[in-house]
């Protein structure tokens, strides 16, 4: 092989690679798609599970409840940082209505100085 035909032949090597590295891609695609669909059709008819497969089955039913769990818990989180915030009284650190103006249990001062409001 002369150095030009050398040459030529690496930079196809380097280009057949690339596209190799695709095809893996696509492949490992189509099959999770292939898998979710097998899941599904397991689910609705647990017979036609293939036995050496059950394990997987089994944790992807366990993570599936796991991500269920997880967005509720998030979905729980948001409701309460989306309420507003509760007025504790700086005197007793009972909580008070938002709107209050004194403290109902120790009658401090419940009014918002400057200073509260440009704390961080
Ligand atoms: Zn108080």
């Amino acid at each position: 092989m002369t150095k030009q035909e050398n040459d030529k032949l690496t930079e196809k090597r380097g280009q057949t690679e690339i596209i190799l590295e695709e095809m893996l891609n696509e492949q490992q695609y189509s099959f999770s798609i292939l898998g979710q669909e097998y899941y599904k059709l397991v689910s609705e008819d647990p017979e036609i599970l293939v036995s050496g497969l059950s394990d997987y089955i089994d944790t992807v039913k366990l993570t599936e409840s796991e991500i269920t769990n997880l967005e509720d818990e998030i979905k729980k989180m948001d409701k309460l940082l989306n309420e507003p915030l509760d007025l504790v009284c700086p005197g007793c650190g009972k909580i008070m209505d938002p709107d209050a103006k004194f403290c109902s249990a120790c009658g401090s001062s419940l009014e918002r100085t400057e200073e509260d409001i440009n704390c961080p």
